[in-house]
């Protein structure tokens, strides 16, 4: 598939495949489950853009609302999460109202009291590792140099754009941290705290009243 921003009417996007598997899998007396993955926000950030990441992230809160608005909360469980993160990151102080894709300010206000002030803007957003770095430091600093002249519609949004990144790889790779669960309907409320991802599976199979749960649910 392609990424959202690239899709002619011709292609088969997420929303349209979602939508038409909950009303056939409606039709099924006994319930059902239903896999749906944003794969492509984990290809925007491989490939270091930023702009597709979140675009795609968007296209997956459109899929569940759809998903919410057409189920049950009753006796529909619906969870959203993720298999790992980024290693993409937001720098803190840019100023209120500014392009998140764009620069923060130029010198970043009362920061620069612990040291001599940059004299380059940092990124709002950008990556520890991947394509948008590289081993070459003047190439660096020219990139950096470059965020203040970018108009914001025609690079920092571009879909090919790399944002900056610390470390150079040629893919961006996931990173390690905890990840969210958020989860609506019945058995929702056994997600939460820092649990192990495996969780997820028994809180499926305790909403569904199989496996384990088989002989212990309430099946009206
Ligand atoms: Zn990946």
């Amino acid at each position: 598939m392609q990424y959202r921003a690239f899709q002619t009417p011709d292609d088969v996007n997420l929303t349209e495949m979602v939508k038409k598997a909950v009303e056939i899998l409606k039709r099924g007396p006994n319930g059902f489950v239903l896999f749906v993955e944003g794969a492509k926000i984990d290809h925007g950030h491989h490939y270091g853009n930023a702009y597709t990441a979140i675009d795609e992230t968007i296209e997956l809160e459109e899929v569940v609302q759809h998903v919410m608005d057409n189920t049950d909360e009753s006796e529909t469980l619906i969870v959203v999460s993720s298999d790992h993160s980024h290693t993409f990151g937001i720098n803190g102080y840019p100023e209120r109202g500014l392009d998140m894709f764009g620069p923060s300010s130029f010198l970043a206000g009362g920061m620069q009291k612990g040291g001599p002030p940059p004299k380059l803007p940092y990124p709002i957003m950008q990556y520890a590792n991947g394509p948008g770095g590289t081993e070459d430091w003047a190439e660096f600093e020219a990139k950096r140099a470059r965020l203040a002249d970018m108009s914001e519609t025609a690079e920092w949004r571009d879909p090919h754009y790399k944002q900056i990144a610390g470390i150079y790889l040629p893919k961006e790779t996931h990173g390690g941290e905890d990840v969210g669960i958020f989860a609506r309907g019945p058995g929702a409320h056994l997600l939460r705290g820092s649990l192990e991802e495996n969780v997820i599976h028994h809180v499926i199979n305790y909403a569904l009243c199989q496996g384990d749960f088989a002989t212990v649910c309430d099946k009206k």
